[in-house]
């Protein structure tokens, strides 16, 4: 018998079982308090990631730690074949904050937005449409099953994974003349599917005006306007959800990253013409709405309602925001400071991913996305001191870099 040929190992040397996706940096978090968390070195940081857009209450946060630890001891996964109150209370409040009307629970972002390109196409056959599309975006990001990258607007995502899954047709953002040929020329069109701002794909916001046309023209064609608010929603931009800047109403909106504070919760939240598209064995999940999930989510928003965190992510993003603003005024290098509240991206000209490691280094947790935009999207608990010392840390570290390489 020969010897088994070794396989080369690709993966990380801190980390050699698990499966080598990531770049990662060199070092982990051990625990957390409030916006800043310690290495297991006993470094600290100031963590203007929040796991992107995830630990909406920072870390340990001092009502939800027991709220959670009760609700552990008590019941963590019951089964979606029995009756879950808890669903019903976060779908309840979930509808009330929306103004829309039903609710669907899963865990993750993708497997909301899975949920939702499901309800459209059931929506388009319920119509008769055999061959349903759905308008899709440039730089979109949904997520990385075989269907929501197929509707990511990002060749690397894709790259390797084809066939890709069909029935999308992609239009630049905030391009209404785009969304209007498509409503002359294509009869198969069920539905328009959008990031209000742009997370992954570097904090690209659709405008009110482009928000508002697209509702005149989903309407005008019996379309669904389906928003996913997995990273832009729950408070970050300081409104409960990022399209309520434009005054609309969607038909259906995937939630996830900050609704469970941490705690894995997706959910699907749809207005009238959407609710009823699911009857019972359409859709299903094992974890989804498990009672932690809910509860994570119950909390979340409770504690988000009494210290009116919303309107303070309203606040200190736009006190961040001009504070960064006023520090780079000028540099050469910097194209824009773009978002809503806490949701924030720095473009500088040239791909800037170093700046990653350099800020970890000095203190503070970022990350840079579409290679040349730095993106903050802080817990939603950050105080103006906070954000003071995020502009502090920041500031030198993106001059350094601008002069460093500007010719
Ligand atoms: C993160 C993200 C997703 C995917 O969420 P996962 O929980 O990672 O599956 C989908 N859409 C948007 C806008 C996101 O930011």
């Amino acid at each position: 018998m020969t010897a088994p040929t070794p396989v080369p190992s690709i993966t990380s040397p801190a980390m050699p079982h698990v499966m080598n996706t990531y770049g990662r940096l060199p070092f982990a978090l051990s625990h957390g308090n409030g916006v800043w968390v310690w290495d297991t070195n006993g470094k600290k940081y100031l963590d203007g990631l929040a796991g992107i857009a995830v630990n909406t209450l920072g870390h340990a946060h001092p009502r939800l730690v027991p709220a959670l630890q009760d609700q552990v001891a008590k019941l963590i996964h019951s089964c979606n074949y029995y009756q879950v109150p808890l669903q019903e209370e976060l779908a309840a409040k979930l509808t009330e904050l929306s103004g829309l009307t039903n609710v669907f629970f899963c865990s993750t972002g993708l497997e909301a937005n899975e949920a939702a390109l499901k309800i459209a196409r059931k929506f388009g056959h319920d119509k008769g449409i055999e061959r349903p599309e759905v308008i899709v975006y440039e730089k979109a990001f949904h997520g990385r099953s075989i269907a929501t990258l197929s509707a990511t607007g990002n060749p690397k995502v894709q790259a390797g994974f084809g066939p890709l899954v069909e029935g999308f047709v992609r239009v630049p953002l905030n391009d209404v003349a785009a969304i209007e040929a498509e409503a002359r020329s294509n009869s198969n069109v069920v539905a328009v599917f959008l990031e209000v701002i742009q997370g992954e794909g570097g904090i690209n916001p659709a405008t009110v005006e482009y928000l508002q046309a697209v509702r005149r023209i989903c309407d005008d064609k019996g379309w669904l306007l389906m928003l996913d608010e997995v990273q832009c929603g729950m408070g970050r931009t300081g409104k409960w959800f990022a399209h309520q800047w434009a005054g609309i109403l969607p038909d259906v909106m995937p939630l996830a990253k900050g609704l469970g504070s941490g705690v894995p919760v997706g959910a699907v939240v749809c207005g009238p013409r959407a609710a009823n598209v699911f009857g019972p064995g359409n859709h299903g999940t094992t974890f989804g709405g498990n009672p932690l999930a809910m509860r994570a989510g119950v909390e979340t928003i409770r504690i988000m309602e009494e210290d009116g965190l919303v309107a303070h992510a309203a606040d200190v993003g736009a006190h961040l925001t001009s504070s960064l603003a006023r520090a780079l005024e000028g540099e050469s290098g910097l194209v824009e400071i773009r978002g809503h509240g806490l949701m924030i991206g720095i473009e500088l000209a040239r791909p800037c991913g170093e700046l990653l490691g350099q800020a970890a280094e000095a203190g503070l947790l970022l990350s840079v996305t579409a290679d040349t935009v730095i993106r903050l999207v802080p817990p939603l608990i950050l105080t103006h001191a906070e954000a003071d010392q995020i502009v502090a840390i920041l500031v030198p570290l993106i001059k350094s870099f601008l002069a460093k390489t500007s010719p």
